[in-house]
């Protein structure tokens, strides 16, 4: 017998599974033995030693083995073995470096790896989809990403899109009705549900049946092996880069050579430092060093809850110009009260704070008994019975004596959270009820609908259609309300006084929800939502506080200084947006309030006229926010957007940055989605927008050092061949410069503190190139200097000492190094060495530190004199030394800094 046409009884036997418990966790641990854990195999990697030999297939490595064997051959033993060891920490350090970004990015894979809802010892929990076994229940809702193949037990108008395995795109219903046939195909397979496949409305529970390769979508799973690039466009355009840079090396170097040699040098040691000089010059390791940046940046977003998903967006966060937020959980906190009340014509008031289910009514001002009021109690209990939250008194031990501390803690969704609470307030327990009215249906909220209705059969045997959800909507529903005692007609007067008491709540940042019902005939059968949800009778309304996050309204100036501006975009009301956006600082003079029903009649042409004035979006659907995303794209802006729900997935993927919430986002909305709020607090988006524009930065600053850093290079090389003069540098010493000088203090610029002023600056432009604010000529005009006063530095020792050539290359080595060991401080700031403290990046203090240590080694230690062919030098050296390394940064940094600031000050 297949699974789909067992009875439910005999699948969950042969499953060997309670419904009502759940597995236990024993259970669990013995079935995960049996079955191993839920994953698809993947194809495999390669292995360590494989990406360490990738290391040295680079063309300009090749050339360098290939110039050692020419020193052996010739007897060089000691240029061969160096230079053989100095390639090897490349390469070693290539596949540090290569490795660490990997583990980052696996650790992210890890972070976003999707969970199920799962029954285990009587409990819904989440799980890692990996941890679910065969037998284990499964909660579905819109939203969800199928984990396993699942035979469907209860179903509540549950579609499912099924695309990826039947490649029928139009989501299917499902239902748990046994089928008969021994042959159904799985697209026609309707009690049962995919790994793999989306929820798309509707919920239900079902039960594992298969997990892993098992399942039907591992027996297809060698076709799903797509791979994912993860390389971003300033990666990209690098590579590019870099073979041009490629070129103009080997054609320096190769004139280098060849002045050289006309001079009269050796052809040899001319070869031998031409082709250290180029392996020196050629940043190849340049796109290593940002994936490394780039993960780097990544971990420390973690840390600040910010996910990264694609790492394109780590670039694309620093371009961002408007950021588009829900409000309910993201700019507030998503913990509903309900303060006040209006039923039958009567304003309540009721006291108390959080979940706590304790607090004092208020009539018209007076304190009352709730249960005096037949029409209260009917608001209170309606909006209970039509609710899916559950609140449960948990103890906690606390501190350091271990203290029992009891706590309300809510299961479910807010909003319907404050609706339990407020009836326990007055009294009511669940059982109670429960033994009054069950439940024979759900129409599950949706934010298109705004609505949820149950249908629950009294104990009389009468059957009652309750729905709950905003006050606008559930009016158009209606033909009468409860005013007084009586049941009235709902008249346009009526409407009006409704409306005004929505306002007023409204006006005091109040969520509103109204409450209504309708009796139903013997035989009346609900099949779709539209068929119960009309001909109402209105009860009340309920209006619950959420209050902002503390820590927004400071983000939203921040990110307001930084040339990003912020949209409201909420299902909520158009006041209760306004009053919350007006708390905020979203909602400012001149800034616009725009609702639904308008974006729905316009086209984006149209409100592309008016977007750059809007600051709020109420009671929009989910549909409207691609259209809000498009306009403001017409409009040139880069805008991240957030979401949560299955609608909300084609604005997400259409938006520059995809914001998926972490807590309460569907496995939809963050497939969609670049970044995932781990906490979904809009405070986030500001600190990953900060981070993504310091990465960036930083990237700028390592390129900036590195590139000055091989002019230098290759220019001292190529003014002494050309003024006629011996090398100022040997092959080995140039080789160290590149290894130990350059590639140490860059990777620390890659963990550089943010300036000061990150988010003070206007969004960078996305078409901006990397050498843009004048980064090319601070490389070309440092890179120069640089190279002069080595060449300086050299000569005048050489003047000193002219049969002492090994001293005077010692100072030009030294004078370089230094030279770029003080100008990585520079580096550091878009203005000059002067604006920032020197020893705030731990990690650059470090590595010059070190760097500088490894360079007395050579010079002072005999044995590496002997390899790097230098000698100790004298004072008076030292002094010639660090006054010409310091020109270029420091004195030069200067002047920049005194014409700056006389500048500033007239
Ligand atoms: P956002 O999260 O985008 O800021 P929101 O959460 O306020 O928006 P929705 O959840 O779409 O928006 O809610 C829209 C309206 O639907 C609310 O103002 C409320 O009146 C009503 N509503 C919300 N939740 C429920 C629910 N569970 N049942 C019935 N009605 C609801």
């Amino acid at each position: 017998m297949k699974w789909y046409q067992m009875p439910e009884n005999d699948v969950l036997h042969a499953l060997q599974v309670d419904k009502h418990d759940g597995l236990s966790e024993q259970e669990v641990k013995k079935r995960l033995r049996t079955y191993g854990g839920n994953k698809l195999e993947e194809k495999e990697r390669p292995s360590a030693l494989f990406v360490f030999f990738g290391q040295f297939k680079d063309f300009m490595v090749l050339v360098l083995l290939a110039a050692t064997l020419i020193s052996g051959l010739l007897g060089e033993y000691i240029d061969a073995l160096t230079i053989m060891v100095i390639v090897l920490l490349n390469g070693i350090l290539g596949f540090v470096q290569e490795r660490k970004a990997e583990k980052s990015l696996d650790a992210l894979k890890e972070l976003s790896a999707p969970q199920m809802t799962v029954l285990r010892e009587g409990r819904w929990v989440k799980v890692l989809s990996t941890q679910v076994v065969p037998g284990d229940l499964v909660k579905l809702t819109s939203g969800d990403r199928i984990g396993a193949d699942l035979r469907l037990l209860e179903t509540s108008g549950l579609r499912i899109e099924e695309s990826s395995l039947t490649g029928e795109s139009v989501p299917v219903y499902k239902m748990e009705q046994v089928l008969v046939p021994s042959n159904v195909e799985i697209a026609d397979q309707s009690n049962m549900a995919f790994m793999g496949t989306l929820v798309t409305q509707g919920s239900g529970v079902g039960v594992i049946v298969a997990t892993g390769m098992k399942t039907e979508m591992g027996k297809i799973a060698h076709l799903l092996q797509e791979t994912t690039t993860l390389v971003t466009p300033l990666q990209r355009r690098l590579e590019q880069l870099g073979k041009i840079l490629i070129a103009v090396a080997l054609v320096l170097t190769a004139l280098v050579v060849l002045i050289g040699v006309v001079q009269g040098h050796a052809l040899y040691t001319m070869i031998l430092a031409g082709v250290s000089l180029a392996v020196a010059a050629i940043p190849e390791g340049l796109p290593a060093i940002v994936t490394v940046a780039l993960a780097l940046g990544v971990q420390r977003m973690i840390k600040r809850k910010a996910i990264v998903r694609k790492l394109p967006a780590v670039e694309t966060l620093g371009c961002a110009s408007v950021i588009c937020s829900d409000k309910t959980g993201t700019l507030t906190q998503n913990k509903m009260t309900v303060t006040h009340l209006w039923v039958g014509g009567a304003a309540w008031e009721v006291t108390g704070g959080g979940y706590e289910p304790e607090g004092t009514f208020f009539k018209h001002g007076k304190q009352a008994d709730p249960q005096q009021s037949r029409r209260l109690q009917q608001l209170l209990s309606y909006g209970w019975l039509c609710n899916n939250a559950t609140l449960e008194l948990r103890t906690e031990k606390q501190g350091l004596l271990r203290r029992q501390k009891q706590e309300y803690v809510l299961d479910g969704d807010p909003t319907e959270g404050a609706l339990v609470v407020a009836a326990m307030k007055a009294g009511y327990d669940q059982e109670e009820l429960s033994q009054h009215f069950s439940r024979e249906k759900e129409f599950p909220f949706d934010s298109t609908r705004k609505m949820m209705s149950v249908i629950v059969k009294g104990r009389n045997g009468r059957r009652y259609v309750i729905t709950k959800g905003a006050p606008d909507v559930i009016l158009t529903q209606c033909r009468s309300l409860v005013y007084g005692t009586a049941e009235e007609p709902l008249t346009p007067a009526r409407k009006n006084e409704v409306g005004q008491v929505v306002n007023q709540m409204a006006a005091q940042a109040l969520r509103t929800i109204a409450i209504a019902y309708r009796p139903l005939d013997r035989e009346e059968d609900c099949r779709q939502a539209f068929e119960a949800e009309r001909g109402l009778i209105f009860i009340g309304l309920q209006g619950m506080i959420d209050p902002p996050r503390p820590e927004v309204k400071e983000a939203i100036m921040e990110c307001r200084q930084a040339g990003i501006k912020t949209v409201m975009i909420t299902g909520d009301h158009k006041g209760t947006a306004a009053a919350i956006a007006g708390q905020l600082g979203i909602l400012t003079a001149g800034g616009k309030v725009l609702d639904g029903a308008t974006l729905s009649k316009w086209s984006v042409a149209e409100l592309e006229q008016v977007v750059d004035d809007v600051a709020v979006y109420a009671r929009v659907s989910p549909e409207h926010k691609l259209k809000i995303v498009k306009a403001l794209q017409a409009r040139g802006h880069i805008v991240a957007m957030t979401g949560d729900g299955v609608n909300d997935a084609p604005a997400i993927k259409a938006a520059n940055i995809g914001i998926a919430m972490g807590i309460t986002g569907t496995d939809v909305a963050k497939e969609a989605s670049s970044l995932i709020l781990s906490d979904d607090n809009f405070a986030t988006i500001k600190a990953a927008i900060k981070e993504g524009r310091n990465i960036y930065e930083n990237i700028r600053k390592f390129i900036r050092y590195m590139m000055a850093s091989n002019v230098g290079e290759i220019l001292v090389m190529l003014f002494a061949m050309m003024l006629g003069m011996p090398l100022p540098l040997v092959a080995i010493q140039i080789l160290w410069i590149n290894l130990v000088t350059d590639g140490l203090p860059a990777m620390a610029l890659g963990m550089d503190q943010a300036e000061g002023d990150v988010m003070k600056r206007p969004p960078r432009s996305p078409t901006e190139g990397v050498f843009a604010r004048g980064l090319t000529w601070k490389i070309l005009s440092r890179g120069f200097m640089i190279g002069v006063v080595t060449l300086v530095a050299f000569s005048l020792t050489l003047e000193a000492h002219p049969d002492e050539l090994i001293r005077a290359q010692t100072v030009a080595f030294v004078t370089l190094v230094m030279a770029q060991l003080i100008h990585v401080f520079d580096c550091r700031s878009e203005y000059s060495i002067y604006h920032r403290n020197l020893f705030e990046n731990r990690y650059l203090v470090g590595a010059v530190l070190i760097s500088t240590l490894l360079m007395l080694a050579v010079i002072y230690y005999p044995p590496l004199q002997v390899i790097f062919h230098t000698v100790a030098l004298t004072e008076r050296e030292w002094l010639l030394v660090l006054a010409m390394a310091s020109i270029p940064t420091v004195v030069l940094g200067g002047l920049q800094f005194m014409k700056r600031s006389k500048a500033a000050s007239k």
